[in-house]
């Protein structure tokens, strides 16, 4: 018998429901005085947060993060959170922007700098203290980003990706309003949406699930499954938008504490030697990790329970009970096509980097819950049918 443990971590409090953002008057007044948005380009986008804070007389001042996250970016952020004493970190945005206001507040509140404690490129030293108070509101349904332990932050110089990673960044507050995702164009609901897919399976065929995540899961890829067509296709649907900022929230339950697989590993690399977007890195990547993992699982599974959970997959995104594996591959193919995935050679990607990307994916650190370990010609094959 294998004996069963596991752990599990998140938010101090999660707050789900469409129109919760009024609430964030009093969840502010209670965790700070002065509080600094971090927010993305678009500065015209939090100005509903910026008018309830302004008439709850809640002192506030703004940064912007424009695309993914730099090691630059978090630098200027703690130093401005520093010099002004801020004692509040709002993120308002997208999986980039909640990534460094999670990082920033860590940081601010920690003796030294980013590079101390950043992984691989930094230090790696443990954040000891507390972070400043933070709370993130994500205004996309994909990352789940404001359940999970870690910041994702690319370094220009050496094009590489490397995590920020404590039990200190985890928020005291995941406000979760699916109404401001109404807004959202549909490519960003196809490669967000398929993002959070992705971050369903993964923690659910990964070698850490465990029964809490699973549970997590399975009903996080059902409303995916049913939904994330229809919020492609019309926007404003509140019940498909409350169906993926769920599927986005569980699958950051999941991945915070179950781990991924392979197509993070293969998107840790690309991300840092490319601009390409995550979400669409991850779709471009999903259906062709799943034919190579359980193409694998069959030629050298230990047991059949890896496979099992694939037909479970199956099962629930085709609604069928009789769907085989295949089915379920062809299901995600199918959908990635409708909602227009373009293949990674969209972002510059061809077949003179794919050795070199499987050489950094394999040993990532999502890599290691990979259901299976994936040979070196396997994850050549797949990448290469990915571009
Ligand atoms: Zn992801």
């Amino acid at each position: 018998m294998v004996v069963m443990q596991f752990e599990f971590a998140t938010a101090t409090r999660i707050l789900f429901g469409p129109g919760k953002l009024k609430e964030i008057d009093s969840i502010a007044a209670n965790l700070g005085k002065r509080a600094l948005i971090v927010q993305g380009g678009n500065s015209a986008r939090s100005l509903p947060l910026r008018s309830i804070l302004g008439e709850a007389g809640i002192e506030f001042s703004t940064f912007e993060i424009r695309g993914e996250p730099t090691n630059e970016d978090i630098i200027h952020g703690v130093r401005k959170a520093r010099e002004s004493d801020f004692d509040l970190i709002i993120g308002f945005g997208g999986g980039s922007v909640i990534d460094s206001a999670k990082a920033i507040a860590a940081v601010a509140a920690n003796p030294g700098e980013l590079s101390d404690y950043q992984e691989t490129i930094g230090g790696g030293k443990p954040i000891l203290a507390p972070a400043l108070a933070s709370i993130a509101i994500p205004t996309t349904a994909g990352t789940g980003a404001e359940v999970t332990r870690n910041a994702v932050l690319a370094s220009r110089q050496l094009r590489v990706k490397a995590s920020l990673r404590s039990p200190h960044l985890l928020p005291r507050v995941a406000l979760v309003d699916p109404e401001l995702t109404y807004g959202l164009p549909p490519s960003l609901t196809a490669s967000t949406g398929l993002d959070a897919l992705t971050q369903l399976i993964e923690p659910f065929v990964s070698i850490r699930s465990n029964p809490l995540t699973d549970a997590l899961c399975l009903e996080g890829i059902r409303r995916a499954a049913r939904s994330l067509q229809r919020a492609y296709d019309k926007g404003s649907d509140p019940d498909a938008r409350r169906d993926m900022a769920l599927a986005s929230l569980f699958g950051g339950l999941a991945l915070a504490n179950s781990g991924l697989g392979a197509v993070h590993g293969f998107a840790a690399p690309i991300g840092g030697m490319f601009s390409a977007p995550h979400g669409a890195v991850c779709a471009a990547l999903l259906p062709h990790v799943m034919e190579i993992n359980t193409h694998a699982l069959r030629l050298r599974g230990s047991n059949g329970d890896s496979l099992n959970r694939y037909v479970k997959i199956a099962a629930i995104v085709t609604e069928s009970e009789k769907a085989d594996v295949e089915e379920g591959i062809a299901w995600v193919r199918d959908l990635c096509q409708k909602l227009k995935i373009p293949g990674l050679r969209a972002y510059g990607i061809q077949e003179k980097d794919v050795a070199t990307i499987v050489g950094h994916a394999i040993k990532a650190s999502s890599m290691k819950a990979n259901p299976i370990a994936l040979t070196n010609e396997e994850l050549t094959e797949s990448l290469t049918r990915a571009l």
